[in-house]
């Protein structure tokens, strides 16, 4: 930006998107008079906290102070801080203490942009002087306070985005400097923001947004309130996520004026029980969640099925949104609304079609990921590419190392497979034909997860499907439907991951092609007996096949086994 020209306030003030600028700085600074005009020029109300806090109060903030004291002032400011940056852009004067608040000042930093006003001490002194009503300056020396105040205050206030020193003089000076100052702030602060990605869902009267990007936990509280105003929510999430991220979830919850319990259920598969889905059920009832409330799934697919299926059966049916902090539910499990839980009978088999009402899929919340869960999602995502989109393998094939360093990529890989899998899930919402794309390689990946009885220290589902992938591409080869040369580059792309692809990878996998023939049948995917298959023509298009002749499929295993154990 070139110094002294004029800035478009219009401009600015889309920039800001749906944060406030809140003005900070002592008593006296001139933030009621500075913060007016500038509201006026970018078109936005301007708000002054000290007379919500007395409007709301019914009393003057001297007797405030006077009947309560200082504390319980300071406690109804955040309250009514938090309140008005939820509500919208606007200019915001903050009373002079309020920035010393800890939980204030990072509220302000996620929902706004601040701005320090800093006026000659001198003029502060001056303008102070003539007003007697400012409950910290009733001592003897009122001077010499303003002096300390200032002292202990400056370090804290210079934290703000933006500092304005400025002499006595017309306040619209200050004003236009500080358009210019956001103007050249928020262009710098561009780049992050432009890391979000949404991808819709249009579900008719279930359409939602799924929001992916950094910081998205954080923010969860603000993107919530949009959806569902006034909710009381019940935040659902494991003993490993817990204590990462539900403090957070529930800080920003709080400062959107959102009412939230939580209930953690123990880490793992076997959470996804009758056990679990009673006791997560009871504890919903107990914190009184209705219907027009909210479930926040904050975790994996096991939580995501698991608080989605209460979610689905309690009173009939309540919202829920889904948090999900794994790569396999961000790209997988935490779009299409299916959820559930196992029976001893089998994975899944009790369940409902419950779509949520809100997707949040935190990238940076992968980063605590151990590396092979990271791993083991990747195999979903690289389906995306193989199921319906040749030139997502190719990014993926490119980009693979990025996509597991973080950035840009990555937010790139994950909304591509969200778009891809929402796209399926409004063909075929209820899984009557297409939705059935999205097992290729679940087929053989189930049966093998289910001989190595669901051990995770030997087999895990994403590596499953890795494995499955391979062996849909080299079927499809053997059945003349697809090329060798494809079938290769599925191997060697998922292989420089590390993922596995062969049978032979399983560690101490005891079973003969019968028993893995056995149990491709026992999976819900068959039908009269015939077992579906997702096959392949080429990568980047898949197909399904309920007529495959189990003789051929025979043979093939016979061939992979006997390779796996030689
Ligand atoms: P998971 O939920 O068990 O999570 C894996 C592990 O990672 C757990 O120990 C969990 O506590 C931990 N964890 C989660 N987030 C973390 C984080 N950010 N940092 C550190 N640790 C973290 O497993 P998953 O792989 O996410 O999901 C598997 C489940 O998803 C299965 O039950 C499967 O049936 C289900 N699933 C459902 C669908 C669907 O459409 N509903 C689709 C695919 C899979």
């Amino acid at each position: 930006m070139v110094q002294g020209q004029p800035v478009d306030a219009r401009r600015v003030a889309v920039a800001l998107g749906d944060r406030s600028v809140v003005l900070v700085g002592m008593m006296g600074a001139g933030k009621t008079s500075v913060g007016k005009r500038l509201a006026a020029k970018l078109g936005l109300p301007f708000v002054d906290a000290d007379v919500e806090i007395e409007a709301g109060a019914q009393l003057t903030i001297p007797e405030i102070f006077d009947r309560f004291g200082e504390a319980y002032f300071r406690e109804g400011e955040r309250k009514v801080i938090a309140r008005l940056l939820a509500s919208g852009p606007q200019v915001l004067a903050a009373g002079g203490g309020a920035f010393m608040n800890k939980t204030t000042r990072d509220n302000i930093a996620r929902r706004g942009v601040s701005i320090w006003l800093k006026p000659d001490v001198e003029v502060l002194l001056a303008r102070v002087r003539k007003k007697s009503n400012r409950p910290l300056l009733k001592t003897p020396d009122p001077e010499q306070t303003l002096r300390r105040l200032l002292a202990e205050r400056s370090p804290v206030y210079a934290l703000a985005d933006i500092t304005i020193e400025s002499k006595d003089g017309p306040h619209e000076a200050v004003v236009d400097m500080a358009l210019q100052r956001l103007a050249e702030t928020l262009r710098a602060a561009a780049p992050g923001a432009a890391d979000r990605r949404v991808v819709e869902a249009p579900l008719g009267a279930r359409a939602y947004s799924i929001l992916i990007g950094p910081g998205l936990i954080d923010d969860a509280g603000d993107e919530i309130a949009k959806v569902a105003p006034g909710a009381k929510c019940a935040v659902v999430t494991d003993a490993h996520v817990a204590p990462l991220y539900l403090d957070r979830l529930m800080a920003s919850l709080d400062e959107a004026g959102l009412a939230a319990a939580s209930i953690v259920c123990p880490p793992g598969e076997a959470t996804k029980s009758y056990t679990e889905f009673a006791r997560v059920s009871d504890a919903l009832i107990e914190a009184r969640i209705e219907r027009r409330d909210l479930v926040i799934a904050l975790g994996g697919g096991v939580i995501g099925d698991l608080a989605g299926f209460c979610a689905a059966t309690l009173r009939r049916g309540v919202r829920f949104v889904q948090i999900p902090t794994t790569l396999l539910a961000q790209v997988d499990s935490s779009v299409g609304g299916k959820t559930g839980i196992n029976s001893t009978h089998g994975k899944n088999l009790v369940g409902a079609f419950h779509q949520p009402l809100l997707v949040l899929a935190d990238t940076d919340s992968l980063d605590t990921l151990g590396e092979r869960e990271f791993r083991a999602g990747y195999a979903e995502v690289v389906k995306y590419g193989l199921m319906g989109d040749s030139a997502f393998f190719e990014f993926l094939e490119a980009n693979c190392r990025d996509v597991f360093a973080g950035g840009p990529a990555r937010a790139e890989a994950i909304a591509t497979s969200c778009h891809a899998k929402a796209r399926v899930v409004v063909a075929d919402e209820t899984e009557q034909g297409e939705r059935a794309l999205l097992n290729l390689g679940h087929t053989f990946g189930h049966a093998l997860e289910s001989l190595t009885r669901y051990d995770a220290k030997r087999l895990v589902h994403g590596e499953a499907v890795a494995i499955g992938l391979s062996l849909a591409f080299r079927f499809s080869r053997k059945l003349g439907l697809c090329s060798g040369q494809d079938a290769m580059r599925v191997e060697a792309h998922l292989r420089a991951t590390g993922l596995p692809t062969r049978i032979q990878d399983i560690p101490r996998l005891e079973a003969s092609p019968q028993d893995l023939l056995y149990a491709m049948r026992q999976d819900k995917k068959v039908e009269r007996g015939r077992i579906t298959f997702i096959l392949a023509r080429r990568i980047g298009e898949s197909f399904i096949a309920r007529d495959v002749e189990e003789a051929r499929v025979l043979a093939f295993l016979d061939q992979e086994m006997e390779l796996a154990s030689n």
